[in-house]
């Protein structure tokens, strides 16, 4: 790692001082293979330190960082970018507690904006009763209904990523209990 580092400083000076060093092949800053699968770019770091494999990025992570959230480029020190955050944590989603509270979140404000939409729906029409539709409440029943829509719409969104979780979820606990079941199987025809 040390060697790595010196290697990459070494690069940027020689970048530094000749201005125009760009890189031919794009090669992974931390392993220096040049093989262009899952190579990303996720940080502002440019020229020979721009990209890096998503599984050597990941280790590198886990070895600097207790958390993926929050990780950083030493050099550059920007946050690493959220898609490859989102890519790193692939299967250990379930355990991400924030991202589904957030969703219970957005679930609340979108549920209570589809009641409130309802209720005042309700009230416009009570209010309406017997009177004739003119412009101004047109507009707002229309205004009115493409807010109840979108509320539902987001929280459709809501429902089927919670759902998506708790089937991984339990797909996963399934998986498990297979294994086990399996594993025992085995040590009992030992
Ligand atoms: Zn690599
Ligand atoms: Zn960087």
């Amino acid at each position: 790692m040390e060697k790595l580092r010196l290697i990459q400083n070494d690069c940027e000076k020689i970048q530094e001082m000749s201005g125009s060093c760009k890189p031919q092949t794009k090669v992974c800053r931390i392993c220096l293979e040049d093989d262009g699968k899952n190579l990303i770019s996720p940080c502002s770091c440019r020229g020979h330190s721009k990209y890096v494999h998503n599984e050597c990025l990941k280790i590198w992570i886990s070895i600097r960082f207790p958390k993926i959230e929050g990780s950083f480029c030493e050099v550059c020190k920007k946050y690493f970018a959220l898609d490859i955050k989102r890519r790193v944590t692939c299967g250990k989603n379930i355990e991400n507690n924030e991202e589904f509270s957030n969703y219970l979140k957005v679930l609340f404000v979108s549920a209570s904006m589809i009641t409130f939409a309802i209720l005042a729906l309700c009230f416009m029409f009570k209010k309406l009763k017997g009177r004739e539709i003119n412009e101004d409440s047109k507009l707002s029943i229309i205004i009115f209904s493409i807010s109840m829509i979108f509320s539902i719409i987001v929280f459709l969104r809501c429902l089927q990523k919670l759902f998506l979780v708790t089937k991984i979820d339990f797909k996963i606990m399934l998986g498990m209990e297979v294994m086990s079941l399996m594993k025992t199987e085995v040590e009992n025809l030992k």
